[in-house]
């Protein structure tokens, strides 16, 4: 598996205290991506799906009832196959498996990862086609019929949105976010979180544009009120 990082012990992607994987690669070009550094398929480090299960065992004891394994990008669903095999392997040491990802593919791979996914982090990055053709680089379609999969095996499901003002900020918006949480029982919660400009460094130091460069982070005023609209 070509991985970009790990976090031993992360608390902000996913349940509990969790043993973060963020694998190299991403098919997508969201303009508001947090990791430009984890899209070039030939970068990051080979490692074995056996090795990192070896490494997650390590830090069972500071998962407790809800914390495991998490694994992000990059897109994880492009190494279906191995991430499989990962999964396989730490839901036979008992630790929760939790999968953190784009909902842009579906093949057989990706219903063989399914099946051993104990919680997906969708990101929903907007709620209309347009926006996903020009934010993100693909249309809205495959992310809805992933998240009907999730629902017809019922996999308990977060979606998750990062709000950005000028995009995706508004109340029709999150009224359209509502809709899609209530027609899918597999969603359980929904996370907004804040546009953050931090990434920006990573972009300049790559020689990429930030796309968002002029973009205004949200204010706390704001994301609580979106919030409260949920
Ligand atoms: S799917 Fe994730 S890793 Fe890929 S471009 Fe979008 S935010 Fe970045």
């Amino acid at each position: 598996m070509k991985v970009h990082s790990i976090q031993s012990l992360g608390t902000l992607d996913g349940p509990g205290v969790r043993f973060v994987v963020f694998v190299q690669g991403c098919h997508l070009r969201c303009k508001c991506c947090h990791n430009p550094d984890t899209w070039k398929m030939t970068d990051g480090k080979d490692m074995s799906a056996e090795e990192i299960a070896t490494r997650v065992e390590r830090y069972k004891e500071y998962f407790g009832t809800d914390g495991g394994i998490t694994v992000s990008g990059g897109e994880p669903l492009l190494q279906a196959d191995e991430v499989a095999r990962l999964f396989e392997l730490c839901r036979a040491n008992g630790i929760n498996t939790c999968l953190d990802t784009s909902g842009s593919v579906m093949n057989d791979d990706v219903k063989k990862l399914l099946e051993v996914t104990d919680r997906v982090l969708l990101d929903i990055k907007y709620t209309n086609d347009a926006d996903y053709l020009e934010n993100v680089g693909c249309s809205i379609s495959p992310v809805l019929e992933f998240l009907d999969y999730l629902d017809t095996v019922q996999i308990p499901t977060t979606l998750r949105q990062v709000i950005i003002p000028t995009l995706n900020d508004t109340d029709e918006s999150v009224e359209k976010l509502k809709a899609i949480r209530d027609s899918h029982s597999c969603v359980d919660s929904v996370e907004l979180l804040a546009f953050r400009k931090m990434c920006e460094t990573k972009y300049n130091n790559l020689g990429i544009p930030f796309p968002l460069a002029d973009t205004p982070e949200p204010t706390k005023e704001q994301m609580d009120e979106l919030k409260n609209m949920l």
